[in-house]
């Protein structure tokens, strides 16, 4: 008689939430509100800039109602660098302590002039947000920069004044924004490690210059590999700023807890030209950008001007219009019309998919499905005949990138053995109507 096998009740191979924040951004929140009326815009976690927190307070108060954790950006990088301060980083509350400049160090320190740190404990209390970015600056020169040292006192400042301002409730991450490179360099990460290691903070936030979606493959697997190195530090590590297939397949390769992207937008982060003077109309570029939406696995983001001549183009249609009924029952029409409908719901399909996947398998399950897909759609994209040569040599650039991408991981899965450190779950934060009055007890 053949052996019949059973299986082990009660063991089942372990699956780590992935912890995606969103961000809401500077503009759009109107269309997110009319999202999340229809029950289309529910995420677990939203991360808020204090320099547009009046202008969404109604969405904001209506996620936070619906159990999503709010986590405040503080723009304390933006406001203290000069190409960036006087653009949108000025409607934060606390702009106006250093009066038409960029905020200095001095505004940092715990007995500040204008008393930043006091300001953000206050608000964070007073708007019921769970969770504050660390109010850190772009270290242009990594560890060495002035601003480390400083970032780290304020850290610990922004606890002591969370405290005294009733949010002992209210958790702090750690954000490191820094040159991607610099995330690379042994010593460096050893440096950053041992000087945040006792700080009072959950999670890691790494924001990483030069870096995002679409960077070339040689330098996303190293970002993988250094990012999965960090983890040595026993805390949870959000990639901040990091959309498209680049961030999927650091959360499936196990090197990052979770990532922080904007609806079509903040998929990469650049801050290398931050010290120059302001260029006119600035701002983050949000108003000068043509609107992207999402092809479904195609691996990148295209205009609509772009998507239209696709469709345009024989047998177009076919591969970039929307063909999941129940997220655009219109298909293309759908797509343009509410490109942000479209986006959300493919990227929550992308990540439902490798939630429910084993922690171990999910590099061969990103390889074998997004990874491939994206290798595949793209090749038979870049063979539509648009007419348009910019668009055809964009589009045999990208598949280029996505044939390389995929080899280069296929071949970082075959060889980095199993040895490497996992990124741990993130921290969720509780209900913080919970929390209310627990403080003043
Ligand atoms: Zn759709």
């Amino acid at each position: 008689m053949a052996a019949q096998i059973l299986p082990m009740p009660g063991i089942k191979a372990p699956s780590t939430p992935i912890g995606h924040f969103v961000r809401l951004g500077e503009t759009g929140h109107r269309q997110l509100s009319d999202l999340h009326a229809q029950g289309r815009f529910s995420p677990k976690r939203v991360v808020v800039d204090a320099s547009r927190f009046h202008h969404q307070k109604e969405l904001i108060g209506a996620l936070r109602s619906a159990g999503t954790q709010i986590v405040l950006d503080t723009k304390a990088a933006e406001l203290s660098a000069a190409s960036k301060f006087s653009g949108f980083a000025q409607g934060a509350p606390w702009a106006s302590a250093a009066k038409d400049k960029p905020l200095s160090p001095d505004h940092f320190r715990h007995d500040a002039p204008g008393d930043v740190i006091g300001q953000i404990a206050r608000f964070a209390v007073q708007n019921r947000v769970h969770a504050v970015l660390s109010p850190s600056h772009f270290l242009s020169k990594g560890s060495a920069t002035d601003w480390f040292r400083i970032d780290l006192r304020a850290c610990c400042a922004l606890r002591e004044a969370l405290d005294r301002a009733g949010g002992r409730h209210i958790g702090i991450d750690y954000l490191v924004l820094i040159p991607h490179v610099a995330l690379d360099d042994l010593a460096e990460r050893g440096q950053i490690l041992a000087s945040v290691k006792n700080l009072p903070f959950d999670n890691l936030w790494i924001r990483a210059s030069g870096f995002g979606a679409d960077s070339g493959p040689l330098t996303t697997r190293r970002y993988i590999n250094s990012l999965s190195r960090m983890n040595n530090l026993g805390k949870p590590i959000v990639a901040d700023y990091l959309g498209g297939l680049v961030s999927l397949a650091a959360e499936a390769f196990g090197s990052i807890s979770g990532f922080a992207e904007g609806v079509g937008e903040r998929e990469r982060f650049d801050a290398r030209e931050w010290h120059k003077s302001p260029k006119p109309r600035d701002d983050d570029d949000v108003f000068g950008h043509a609107r992207r939406v999402t092809i479904a696995g195609f691996g990148r983001t295209v205009t609509c001007a772009e998507l239209a001549k696709l469709c345009e183009a024989k047998g177009g249609r076919r591969l970039v219009a929307c063909t999941n009924r129940s997220c655009c029952p219109h298909g293309l029409s759908d797509v343009l019309v509410n490109p942000k409908r479209h986006s959300l719901n493919y990227r929550s399909i992308q990540i439902r998919s490798l939630e429910q996947t084993p922690d171990l398998s999910r590099p061969q399950h990103f390889l074998d499905g997004e990874m491939t897909r994206a290798d595949r759609l793209s090749r038979q994209i870049k063979e539509l005949k648009t007419g348009d040569d910019l668009l055809t040599k964009r589009l045999t650039d990208h598949s280029h990138r996505m044939e390389k991408l995929r080899a280069t991981l296929e071949h970082f899965q075959e060889t980095r053995g199993a040895n490497h450190p996992r990124a741990l779950p993130i921290v969720e934060r509780g209900n913080v109507a919970e929390h209310q009055g627990a403080d003043s007890a």
